[in-house]
């Protein structure tokens, strides 16, 4: 039950981003949250501050012509929804999917700006994301496209404005072209304007794996408050992606052991563990379909279309696909099989009901916006490291990383407990967020 002050502040979320139901869903979670923040501090339901926080800042929408290469002509809609400035410039990345809309870049935006508030470091919140499918797409298509996608939104960017990074659809090939083609027409050699750029053009060591070694410190530290750790536990890990691979790798290195992973397509279960130099091949070098893995490794593997990579039984689940993959159903299939934790890789990746499921269970829940903040957290690494005109040490890099992970996941934990409901990692993530959000704009007055 929502509190009694923020009722009225949700339905006027609801009135005002009709049939956003992501957006609502993740406003929703933080409102639950903030109920018990304003309960011992009333103080920040004050000034419309809630309200606030719940509008974006700035909201950009505009149109894409790209030419394909039979030259035809297509048109896709852009997106970036500057949700919130009051910790530093916007940060988040750039989503191409045919499913993205409005409402999903809004949802993106705001989970980011908690995220970013818990990485401790000066970032606002943004995301950015286009309709456009990328899948079966030539090199020079992509690169069209993300030359037209630049030309519109620079004007809207600068490293002290709005900094993208990739997403879903976006790596460091979109990146490349992002930022070339935004220093052709701004003539300004500004590094600090993307994160997630190669390493010989002010790229950060550590950028590319930062998210899933991210979350995999993350959930060690939280195995750690039960005295356990990743050796020995099966793994099921969902998606195949950039998150997914080096959750996979950091997984392994410390004793885990991978037993599925999918794509849209379906899911390979592999019970002599996932070969990653095999499946980085298929999925990075190739960009073809995870079917190919099964084929390609015999025997002990086994490709399922369509299936549920929920059904196989693992100790540990990291959902690092999408958002709302991991449904109520799936949560109560994994928990029967033995789950023990679950780290979401990916934005908000289990729905309501599946979240519900695993904290009335007690099993260890480490939501999104803190377990994944480790990318974002090295993409500000990366504008440090832009702004002092340095590049440090890929093990330098990853210590600052696994520091950052392990104070999120105590500040979660501490404010868990403070706030009443120990162990609860979704109710210290939110309130960690929102606190030190809220009191950077209390500080700044009504803007
Ligand atoms: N897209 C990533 C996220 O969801 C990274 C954003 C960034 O590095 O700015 O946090």
């Amino acid at each position: 039950m929502l509190d009694e002050k923020l009722q009225p502040i949700f339905a006027e979320v609801l009135r005002r981003n009709p049939g956003e139901e992501e957006f609502h869903q993740a406003v929703r979670e933080v409102l639950d949250s903030v109920g018990a923040v304003i309960a011992k501090h009333p103080h920040y339901a004050e000034d419309a501050l809630i309200e606030r926080i719940c509008e974006p800042e700035r909201q950009i929408i505009f149109r894409v012509p790209w030419t394909d290469d039979k030259g035809k002509i297509h048109i896709n809609r852009g997106f970036r929804v500057q949700f919130n400035s009051a910790l530093g410039p916007f940060k988040g990345g750039i989503r191409f999917h045919p499913t993205v809309y409005l409402g999903t870049i809004k949802f993106l935006g705001f989970e980011q700006t908690f995220k970013n508030a818990l990485t401790g470091m000066p970032i606002g919140g943004g995301k950015g994301g286009s309709d456009f499918d990328p899948k079966g797409r030539s090199d020079r298509e992509i690169m069209r496209f993300c030359q037209s996608f630049i030309t519109e939104l620079y004007r809207h960017l600068g490293e002290y404005t709005d900094v993208p990074a990739g997403d879903i659809g976006v790596g460091g090939r979109e990146i490349g072209y992002m930022f070339g083609h935004y220093k052709r027409i701004t003539n300004r050699y500004e590094s600090g304007v993307l994160t997630g750029k190669g390493l010989a053009w002010g790229g950060s060591q550590v950028r590319t794996e930062a998210t899933g070694y991210g979350a995999t410190y993350f959930v060690q530290r939280m195995l750690e408050t039960r005295g356990q750790g990743f050796d020995g536990k099966k793994v099921v890990v969902s998606g195949s992606g950039n998150v997914a691979i080096y959750t996979m790798e950091k997984i392994m290195e410390l004793g885990g052991k991978i037993v599925a992973c999918s794509d849209s397509s379906g899911y390979v279960v592999d019970q002599s563990g996932i070969d990653l130099p095999l499946l980085k091949e298929i999925k990075e070098k190739n960009r073809a379909r995870i079917s190919e893995y099964a084929k390609a490794k015999g025997s002990s593997a086994t490709f399922i279309a369509n299936g549920r990579v929920w059904d196989v039984p693992a100790d540990v689940a990291m959902p690092s696909a999408t958002q709302n993959e991991l449904n109520g159903q799936d949560a109560q299939t994994l928990l029967k099989n033995g789950l023990i934790a679950v780290g979401e890789g990916a934005n908000m990746p289990s729905t309501p009901e599946a979240v519900r499921k695993f904290l009335d269970a007690g099993i260890l829940f480490a939501p999104g916006k803190a377990a994944n903040a480790g990318g974002v957290a090295t993409s500000a690494l990366e504008m440090q490291q832009n702004a002092s005109r340095d590049s440090w040490t890929f093990e330098a890099t990853e210590k600052r990383l696994e520091t950052i992970m392990h104070n999120i996941h105590d500040r979660c934990a501490e404010m868990a407990e403070t706030y009443g409901s120990p162990g609860n990692y979704v109710l210290g993530a939110n309130v960690a967020g929102f606190i030190r959000v809220a009191e950077a704009m209390r500080a700044l007055g009504i803007v």
